[in-house]
């Protein structure tokens, strides 16, 4: 295979990678996006193994081919693997998955660069036995740093987001700590330190020092994060991981590892943006922490009050919603863990049947991942012209006569709208300005962010406790009766 064919299909690749992104940006187009990114991937995977060969025999070490066998090796494994992960996964573990996928990405550009320092010209970055020049010392540097805080920062983001572990870094609570700023400045001017002595020297300790403090700064970054700001978290590695791959990209020559880098590293920035839009946060405010922090609460899902709530029965909400004129469905993540999507189309149908008007709205952080409500309706195959983002739906609330909260705490809280809050300035969706609320959730407990919702405690609104798929499953019973 000639060198300008490679370029070629690079090219073709990074065309097909940017053909994925394009698709991935609406529900009715992110099937054919996905074909596109499996099929750049293929073919950029098949051609660096070509490339490998090619190199291998211009070196005149194709003699035993232990080296392609293991390359080999490791798509095998690692393809299986990571289709077998992929199969088993339900919906709501996806954000964990993410962030491990996140984590392995960091590793693998550490390891890299370990390998490009300990044998650059195994890499054709210089002749056998020749010291790395300089620049690329420094690429080296930087692919390093960046994997290396990805790696350990996925990896409280992975148990944060699981939020089943038991050891105190991997809960959602924020993990602060007097002088954690200070501490933090510290240890990054060291570690650019200890790279600027490893860009002049090529020394070992040097590097390996730089990689530890990093490590060390990727758990220090993400501990003081909690509640309601991991979504920018998830985007933000997102970002990283990509500009990890880019920087190894740049010390392996590689343009293919550069362009996909950086085509992940600024989408990535880009969802960074957005979400931290969303949360009405700037990026320094979420990276400082301890927003949503009521480290008591946080995370726990207990609810601290006990005050009365009016409750009622699935009976009651379905004979509510339909002498409705109008009604505005606001999903959360409990109808991702309840799985019920699929009986709630079945109830937007049945009430449309009848002549109400019934619209869904979507916070641009419900559920665990961005875009996660949008995918379940999806699957249930909602109409998209039902769907409504925050900005556009939000006006009509106050004119709306019932909204159905299912499954959804924090984006519907309006202690968001109260300045002592620990989520003032959080735009949500506004149910509490519709005439009747109702909301299904199993117990009083909170949240992802760990606070208690007024929400639940007004007049207007009535609790139907229950797992949401058991819930609107009697809904469309009482319907249909
Ligand atoms: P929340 O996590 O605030 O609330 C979900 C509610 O669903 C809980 O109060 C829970 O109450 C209820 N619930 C759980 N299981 C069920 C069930 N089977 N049936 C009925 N109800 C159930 O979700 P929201 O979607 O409102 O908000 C998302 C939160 O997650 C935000 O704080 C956001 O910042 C954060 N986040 C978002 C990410 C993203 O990218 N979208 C990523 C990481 C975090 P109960 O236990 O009483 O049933």
């Amino acid at each position: 295979m000639s060198m300008n064919l490679v370029v070629l299909l690079y090219l073709v690749a990074s065309v097909c990678f940017i053909q994925a992104l394009k698709g991935l940006s609406h529900p009715t187009t992110a099937r054919r996006g996905n074909v596109f990114g499996m099929s750049g991937m293929a073919i950029a995977l098949l051609t660096t193994v070509a490339l490998i060969l090619k190199l291998q025999d211009a070196a005149g070490t194709q003699s035993n081919g232990a080296g392609i066998a293991l390359v080999i090796l490791g798509l095998l494994v690692g393809g299986t693997l990571g289709t077998i992960m992929a199969r088993r996964v339900e919906m709501t573990k996806m954000p964990e998955l993410v962030a491990f996928m996140h984590s392995m990405i960091g590793l693998a550009a550490v390891f890299i660069a370990i390998a490009c320092v300990a044998e650059p010209w195994a890499f054709d970055i210089v002749a056998h036995g020749e010291r790395i020049p300089v620049g690329n010392r420094v690429e080296l540097f930087i692919g390093t740093f960046v994997g290396a805080i990805t790696f350990s920062g996925s990896v409280i983001a992975f148990g944060k987001l699981s939020g089943k572990y038991k050891f105190r870094l991997f809960q959602g609570a924020p993990v602060t700590f007097a002088g954690q700023h200070a501490l933090n400045l510290i240890l990054a001017i060291a570690m650019v330190l200890f790279g600027c002595w490893f860009a002049a020297t090529q020394g070992w300790f040097p590097y390996w020092m730089m990689t530890a403090i990093a490590f060390v700064l990727g758990v220090l970054i993400i501990i003081p994060i909690g509640g309601a700001d991991m979504p920018v978290v998830v985007s933000m590695l997102n970002s990283y991981s990509g500009w990890a791959a880019a920087g190894i990209g740049f010390s392996l020559n590689n343009p293919m590892l550069i362009i996909a880098g950086s085509l992940v590293g600024s989408s990535g920035a880009i969802l960074s943006y957005i979400m931290c839009k969303a949360m009405n946060r700037s990026f320094f405010n979420v990276i400082l922490g301890g927003f949503g922090a009521d480290p008591a609460a946080a995370g726990s899902g207990e609810a601290k009050e006990q005050r009365p709530v009016r409750s009622g029965s699935a009976d009651d909400a379905a004979f509510m919603l339909a002498n409705a004129d109008s009604v505005i469905i606001v999903p959360g993540y409990g109808l991702a863990v309840a799985r019920a999507q699929h009986p709630l189309k079945e109830l937007t149908d049945k009430l449309i049947e009848k002549g109400v008007q019934v619209r869904y709205a979507i916070h641009p952080v419900a559920g665990r991942m961005p875009g996660h409500m949008n995918v379940l309706l999806a699957e249930a195959e909602v109409p998209y012209d039902q769907v409504f983002e925050m900005e556009d739906i939000n006006p009509d609330f106050g004119e709306t006569d019932v909204v159905l909260v299912l499954g959804a705490n924090d984006v519907v809280n309006p202690a968001a709208k109260d300045p002592s809050s620990p989520i003032a300035g959080m735009p949500i969706l506004d149910a509490y300005k519709a005439g009747q609320v109702i909301v299904n959730k199993r117990s009083m407990a909170s949240g992802y962010a760990g606070l208690d919702n007024e929400l639940f405690y007004m007049p207007k609104t009535m609790m139907v406790f229950g797992d949401a798929k058991k819930v609107v499953e009697d809904m469309v019973k009482s319907l249909e009766g």
